[in-house]
């Protein structure tokens, strides 16, 4: 028992080593990519509910590796949050996803989404001066701070530092904080208070089976009492049926976002999005 403990560690560690070069090859292409134009934004809609309406999108990164095809972000980022590459990443993100709400501006006016939302990674949020980044691609691009929204996750807040901090500088620009994933991390009410949130994003997994009437239900519905007592918008995340759409608004939601209503879309087909038939 004791040989094959030791063979499982020695494979175990094998494995380990095995994760963390392909994590390192990974980064290494993705250095590259950022210089040439393999990666790029999809936005998926924001919707009003119950008219289905688009109210604004978040920006959600594709990178089409040149032999590997399309990696997906939940691959991609842990590997560049680890690298240290987010920081520049992001910023590139950040500085594209602006110029596009101002192009969007410029071309549909009253129509164009109310908010553009750019997912920033703790790392991002924890170098110094990340408010100031902001502040700067802002002025850059001449996008008004109450156009942006920017999304951070619970635990990046809770990563201590200066995170809050920034959170609160970025804040102070007039630019609005979504907490995504809330209640999938270590969070906690008193996070609401500390944290200048705007917008609570209601996470997926509690969004799955509030038609089934199971106990992530509770969840939802006491959410958005929170919500509105706090006055915080909340959007519910991965509305995939007609269904959950319905029972978001008989909970009192107003905002969704999901597969539903609508995949993340090149920026192109943001403006032909309409609700759809079974809108709620
Ligand atoms: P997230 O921020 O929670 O983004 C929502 C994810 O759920 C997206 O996956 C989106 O395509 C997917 N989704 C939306 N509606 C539905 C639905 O109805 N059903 C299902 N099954 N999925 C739905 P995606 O684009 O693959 O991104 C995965 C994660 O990667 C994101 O989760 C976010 O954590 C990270 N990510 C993506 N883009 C960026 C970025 O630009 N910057 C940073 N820092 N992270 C990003
Ligand atoms: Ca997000
Ligand atoms: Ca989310
Ligand atoms: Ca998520």
């Amino acid at each position: 028992a004791k040989g094959q403990g030791k063979g499982r560690q020695v494979a175990y560690t094998a494995a380990m080593d095995q994760r963390t070069a392909e994590q390192s090859r990974l980064a290494a292409d993705l250095r590259i990519a950022l210089d040439t134009e393999q990666l790029y934004l999809l936005y998926q809609p924001i919707v009003a509910i119950p008219s289905g309406e688009l109210y604004g999108v978040e920006a959600l990164v594709r990178w089409t590796h040149p032999e590997r095809g399309p990696v997906g972000p939940a691959v991609f980022i842990p590997a560049a949050e680890r690298t240290g590459l987010i920081v520049p990443l992001g910023a590139w993100i950040l500085q594209e996803a602006c110029e596009q709400a101002v192009r969007w501006l410029e071309e549909l006016g009253d129509a164009a989404p109310r908010t553009v939302t750019v997912n920033v990674s703790a790392r991002q949020l924890r170098e110094a001066g990340f408010a100031g980044e902001v502040e700067a691609v802002l002025r850059r691009t001449g996008l008004p701070a109450y156009v942006l929204t920017v999304e951070v996750t619970e635990t990046a807040v809770f990563d201590g530092g200066t995170a809050l901090t920034e959170l609160h500088a970025i804040a102070a620009l007039g630019v609005n904080i979504a907490l995504d994933d809330f209640g999938t991390g270590h969070s906690s009410l008193g996070l609401l208070r500390t944290c200048p949130a705007d917008i609570l994003k209601v996470d997926k997994s509690f969004v799955d089976d509030i038609t089934e009437g199971g106990q992530n239900a509770v969840v939802v519905a006491a959410l958005i009492g929170i919500c509105d007592g706090l006055q915080l918008r909340a959007v519910a995340e991965g509305v995939e049926t007609a269904e959950q759409a319905a029972e978001l608004v008989r909970l009192g939601y107003r905002y969704a976002q999901g597969y539903h209503y609508a995949r993340p879309l090149p920026a192109g087909q943001v403006a032909a999005y309409r609700p759809p038939d079974a809108a709620v």
